[in-house]
């Protein structure tokens, strides 16, 4: 787990391209010191905004979902200067979150509504158990630069949805994306519970120490330091980590299909996804095919920012670093490059599209984060040792398995350690919102999404325990003999045992 290098944040707030260097626009950075004003006047503001009930509260998300459908274009074009993104990977982010905005303005009432409880045992029935879901005020919302739409309001819309107020610090990188989409909130009339928090580390500690409860997503060096910090106040975090996914390619599998995939994983974003496909194992009698068919592919992409580009730059030089270090240690250690292998000749953060071969586990580029666009395989003998190398690594977010026999596939699937498994496919778990999303090991702690529950993640529980009838009011207290509360709990203890005593047999 390397920790990303903390960015000198520019004193004139200039936001550079990496894909060209030209001025991408200029942010206001927050003053920590500033933060708890901030926090107060969102902790104020989001009394009215629970009391608004989740019928009052979905028809604003609406509204911002309806902005967000018709400020496209505007929204895309920022992040193609402000990440060098091409316009592909820049088209993905908007729908994705009107998509999660419209399940949840579905579903949220049902999610909140408070919930009956049944009573553990049959004299319990005298009380009716309720579970209600009352929103933490204020959600600390810490995002990375790799989706400046995506990592900002996947989260946000869930807990705004909950009744929270959303204290959002996004990426020093990307803050320009980020104002956009809070001056949406703003222009279409919703209260003032969504709020900005710009900079870096520094302000990122000031929100944790705000907030009532920390949604993180970065790389797990620093979800550890944030979850420290948030240890110190007793609140609570959900932790978006880093990933290292691999994908598993049986003898059986559509090898044209399964390389397509391999490709998208690795380059899509740069390969600046969480969830993007870092290693490959293919079984030995499908191996050449399966490489043949990827460099195929891997050598009609083109690079660049903006229309035009199948992926665009990374975004810095520290990025570009890592994969340089990355590639130069596994030629180092006998990898062979067949595509790419070296940053694009010319202006700009891009490297090409790169392909390995001859990999293993002794290579950064099998066993550390790259979040870059290599594609690293290596060939196996058996899905024995295909399932041990998956494991073997810190990270366990996602994988995929190809194979033409979905059982086979799954009965892989379930020996892998990781929060979720794509058959035949890649990330594709990402668009299933009603599961959760959370990684295993060093890639999380707690998921986002998951039905009702990534909006009841941001609440907490209070359970009403009201009569049903005035019958029994009263038999447990010291009115009672101490014999008589004997024999009650004698009687408890044999009733409670009749089922135990029946499960045993
Ligand atoms: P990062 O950890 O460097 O930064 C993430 C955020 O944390 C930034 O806003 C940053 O300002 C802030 N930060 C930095 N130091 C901090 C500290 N000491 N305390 C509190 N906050 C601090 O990550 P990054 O380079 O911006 O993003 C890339 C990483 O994010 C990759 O590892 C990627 O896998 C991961 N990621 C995970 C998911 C997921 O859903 N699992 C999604 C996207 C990205």
């Amino acid at each position: 787990m390397t920790a990303t290098p903390d960015v000198e944040l520019s004193a004139t707030g200039t936001i550079r391209s990496p894909a060209t260097g030209s001025v991408a626009g200029t942010v206001r950075w927050t003053d920590p010191a500033d933060v708890p004003r901030i926090a107060a006047g969102l902790r104020e503001a989001q009394r009215a905004w629970e009391a608004r009930g989740p019928e009052g509260r979905a028809k604003v998300l609406a509204r911002y979902a309806v902005w967000l459908g018709e400020h496209r274009d505007e929204i895309e074009h920022l992040l193609i200067r402000e990440t060098g993104k091409s316009a592909i990977d820049a088209a993905q982010e908007v729908p994705l979150i009107i998509m999660i905005a419209s399940y949840y303005i579905k579903t949220m009432a049902k999610a909140l509504a408070p919930e009956k409880r049944p009573a553990p045992m049959p004299f319990l029935s005298i009380k009716r158990i309720e579970v209600h879901y009352r929103p933490r005020p204020v959600v600390g919302i810490i995002a990375p630069w790799n989706y400046p739409v995506a990592n900002a309001l996947m989260d946000a819309i869930g807990a705004l949805a909950a009744g929270c107020a959303v204290l959002l610090k996004p990426s020093e990188r990307t803050p320009l994306t980020a104002e956009l989409l809070l001056r949406g909130w703003q222009d279409c009339g919703a209260p003032e519970v969504l709020a900005l928090a710009q900079g870096a580390r520094e302000v990122s500690e000031a929100v944790i120490d705000n907030s009532d409860f920390v949604q993180f997503t970065g790389s797990s060096a620093t979800g550890v330091k944030v979850m420290e910090r948030a240890a110190r106040r007793l609140i609570p975090v959900s932790l978006e980590l880093g990933g290292k996914d691999p994908m598993i390619v049986l003898d059986d599998a559509d090898i044209e299909l399964a390389a397509h995939a391999a490709v998208w994983g690795a380059m899509f974003n740069a390969g600046q996804t969480c969830v993007s496909v870092e290693r490959v194992y293919v079984l030995e009698s499908v191996y050449e095919q399966f490489v043949d068919a990827v460099v195929r592919d891997v050598e009609k992409l083109r690079t660049g920012a903006g229309e035009g580009g199948d992926f665009g730059a990374l975004i810095d030089e520290n990025q570009l670093a890592v994969t340089e270090r990355h590639v130069a240690d596994a030629k180092a250690k006998g990898a062979k490059v067949l595509t790419g292998g070296r940053r694009r000749p010319g202006p700009g953060c891009f490297y090409e599209p790169t392909v390995l071969v001859d990999v293993d586990h002794s290579m950064l580029c099998m066993t550390e984060e790259t979040f870059g666009p290599t594609l690293p395989i290596m060939k196996v003998g058996s899905v024995a040792e295909a399932i041990r190398l998956a494991n073997d690594s810190p990270y366990g977010l996602s994988a995929a398995v190809f194979s033409r026999d979905v059982e086979r596939a799954k009965s892989v699937a379930v020996q892998l350690d990781c929060g979720a498994v794509n058959i035949n496919d890649v990330i594709s778990n990402l668009m299933c919102t009603t599961a959760p999303m959370g990684g295993w090991k060093a890639s999380g702690l707690g998921a986002r999404f998951g039905g009702p529950d990534g909006i009841r993640k941001y609440c907490r529980q209070e359970v009403i325990v009201s009569p049903r009838t005035s019958i029994g009011a009263g038999s447990t207290y010291y009115s009672n003999s101490p014999k008589a509360l004997k024999r009650m709990n004698k009687l408890l203890t044999r009733l409670a045992l009749i089922g135990p005593r029946r499960a045993a047999k």
